[in-house]
């Protein structure tokens, strides 16, 4: 028994934020119903790199980005693309993220993301043993790796913010590179090393795991669309198909939070940052480990039915439709970093990080009410915070100390 006073409590979205979110409340004893609309793993929490990157503390607003921007958009293989009809839209978040473009903002940015990845591997443990899914995840670090030592120079101010924050990596020479991954070409000369990081094989088997974990443990899920709220004693959740009544609603619909969160009257900083993956065969000598090529700004990820090329942000809100043109440019573009690549194409798909400028999360209670609560923005490593984004909610449900200065994550921040 945990304890805690039951309640009955809606929990919207079942990516890894969800289910995670769902888990965690339903171990402390409460009747959760988890509303997802579509099948379970097939969103952005199935087609990320995998990488459970207890490393990934550096946001994406650095210091040298915004002079770097015009540069990246021409560029027809670059990290960065913007679909100009959403830019009216975009713009707050736009000036937003450039104002954390400073030295000062990325460090504590860094210290904010940092604090939860210090605590993301005990709340990944607790559900993969509840989920039995050890099997779905690979221990053996992430790597990046640079071409010459001027590209691994650049990266100072991100190593000093690895030293800041106390993550844990080792600086690997040319020779070390060849002997961790002999399957990728010869041509790197400096690597940033990770042993404490894991590969998720397949992470939209991992998120349908841990929802029929959540269903056999007597979880309710509704497959609707919620739409709106009413918030009194109790709540009621609004769907394309019914009303349901909940003690606590719990919003963890990714990079669509924004929406919902506004019908309660919080106005979060939440945009998507929209990613691409291509599957292809595994090369002759399969990856050992996901690997960030940073010259290029992908990572290649070994899948249990492949490996995965994920390529860096397209700007352009939910709504427009998939342009795999850039992904698929990449794939030539990456064959000389790998041995025996094979560019045959499985599959392609799109995925919405939910992301905020800062790239630190909201995690906490709306104000002014008290029974509601988000959890989302986890951005370029939502799939590593999904876990304890989701305990730590079930920590302020059930009035226990999270353990964490939740300040930096307040909704009203
Ligand atoms: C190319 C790419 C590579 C990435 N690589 C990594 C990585 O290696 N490591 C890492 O940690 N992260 C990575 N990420 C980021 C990570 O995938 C996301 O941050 C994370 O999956 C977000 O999870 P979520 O549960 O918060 O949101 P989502 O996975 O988007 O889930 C939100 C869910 O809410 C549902 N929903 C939406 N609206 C409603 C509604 N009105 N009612 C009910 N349900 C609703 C949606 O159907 C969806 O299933 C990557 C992302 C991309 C795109």
């Amino acid at each position: 028994m945990s304890g805690v006073e039951p309640r009955r409590i809606a929990v919207v979205g079942g990516g890894i934020t969800g289910v995670s979110a769902a888990l965690f409340l339903q171990s402390d004893g409460h009747t959760v119903i988890l509303f997802e609309p579509d099948e379970f793993g097939i969103g952005t929490s199935m087609g990320n790199a995998g990488v459970i990157s207890l490393a990934s503390c550096i946001p994406t607003a650095m210091p040298g980005i915004p002079a770097r921007v015009p540069k990246m958009l021409l560029d027809p293989y670059g990290p960065l693309s913007i679909r100009w009809g959403y830019l009216p839209t975009l713009t707050p978040w736009l000036i937003a993220f450039l104002r954390n473009c400073t030295k000062d903002r990325a460090r504590r940015n860094s210290l904010a993301k940092a604090a939860l990845l210090d605590r993301a591997h005990a709340a990944y443990e607790t559900l993969i043993a509840m989920a039995d899914a050890e099997a779905l995840v690979s221990r053996r670090g992430m790597m990046k790796v640079y071409e010459t030592e001027a590209d691994f120079e650049a990266a100072r101010f991100e190593v000093e913010l690895l030293q800041l924050t106390g993550r844990r990596y080792d600086v690997v020479t040319g020779d070390e590179i060849r002997q961790l991954e002999p399957g990728l070409a010869p041509i790197f000369s400096k690597g940033l090393f990770f042993d404490d990081n894991s590969g998720i094989v397949n992470p939209g088997r991992l998120v349908a795991r841990f929802a029929e974990t959540f269903l056999a443990k007597g979880g309710t899920v509704v497959a609707e669309r919620v739409t709106n709220f009413h918030t009194s004693r109790p709540n009621t959740v609004i769907t394309d198909a019914g009303t349901y009544k909940a003690d606590t609603i719990v919003l963890a619909a990714g990079s669509w939070t924004a929406r919902l969160a506004s019908q309660l009257g919080a106005r979060l900083m939440l945009d998507a940052e929209r990613g691409y993956h291509v599957m292809l065969p595994h090369p002759e000598t399969p990856l050992n480990r996901p690997i960030a090529l940073t010259k290029h700004s992908v990572f290649l990820s070994p899948m249990e039915h492949g490996m995965r090329l994920t390529t860096g942000v397209e700007l352009g809100g939910n709504e427009a439709p998939p342009d795999y043109t850039r992904a698929r440019r990449m794939i030539g573009r990456v064959a000389p970093s790998v041995k025996g690549f094979r560019a045959e194409e499985q599959s392609a798909w799109l995925g919405f990080r939910p992301s905020t400028p800062s790239g630190v999360p909201y995690i906490g209670a709306v104000s002014g009410k008290p029974d509601v609560y988000v959890a989302a923005g986890g951005g370029h490593v939502g799939m590593t915070m999904g876990p304890i984004s989701g305990r730590i909610i079930s920590d302020l449900v059930a009035g226990r100390d999270p353990d964490i200065d939740l300040t930096p994550y307040r909704i009203d921040r």
